[in-house]
């Protein structure tokens, strides 16, 4: 999965290879779907909800250029597979997830495969960002939203990354908002689809 899914398409941080390497993605797929676990696709976890491809999980932590220090928020945790990523690259991930079953999928599953240590899945709508441990040096959102909601860049640290994938319900381009020295930019990183992102900050 990693050499043919991600290292050919030019995902080149080793550390962020070795998590894609290190996190069993099948662990958090469903029963009946496991098999798709090595899949170059996204997969059905329940609920109308998907776990993402792979490549895009990578991707995305990629462009957050974690060092091992950070506190992240990733906002739609679904069955928390992205969130052990994201932990293995970070200090603290806050993973917040608006269909309570899946919250307490991604609880159990990150229990089970002992990846818990330093996550923390909320329950809740994070379309506006989570204040409550605000500010994050990175956030990482996992369902599409018209524009990045200007509550979660306000809760961005200095220096900090946004990865958000934003445009129409049906498509979308993944981009990468930063912020140093007290200017914000914006980049596209890839186009992609993405389940939308209910609430204010997304589709009502
Ligand atoms: N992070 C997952 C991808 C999950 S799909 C992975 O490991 O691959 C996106 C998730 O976002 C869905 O589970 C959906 O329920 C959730 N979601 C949508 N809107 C949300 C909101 N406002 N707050 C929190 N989660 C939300």
């Amino acid at each position: 999965m990693v050499s043919r899914q991600m290292e050919a398409r030019g995902i080149r941080d080793p550390r962020v290879l070795e998590a894609m390497r290190n996190v069993p993605r099948e662990q958090f797929i469903p029963e009946e779907h496991r098999h798709l676990g090595c899949e170059d696709d996204p997969v059905s976890i329940g609920f109308g909800q998907t776990i993402s491809q792979p490549y895009m999980t990578a991707l995305m932590a990629e462009c957050l250029c974690l060092q091992g220090t950070e506190a992240v928020l990733e906002v739609g945790a679904g069955c928390g597979y992205h969130a052990a990523v994201l932990g293995a690259l970070a200090a603290r991930v806050i993973a917040v997830e608006i269909i309570p079953e899946l919250a307490e999928m991604a609880r159990r599953t990150l229990q089970e495969t002992g990846l818990d240590r330093n996550i923390l899945v909320v329950c809740g709508d994070g379309s506006r960002g989570w204040p409550d441990e605000a500010p994050y040096d990175a956030i990482s959102v996992a369902a599409a939203a018209p524009d990045a909601p200007a509550e979660m860049v306000a809760q961005l640290k200095d220096p900090g990354s946004l990865v958000i994938p934003v445009g129409s319900y049906w498509e979308q381009e993944l981009r990468v908002i930063t912020k140093s020295q007290g200017v914000t930019r914006s980049r596209l990183a890839t186009y992609c689809r993405f389940v939308p992102l209910r609430g204010p900050g997304g589709w009502e």
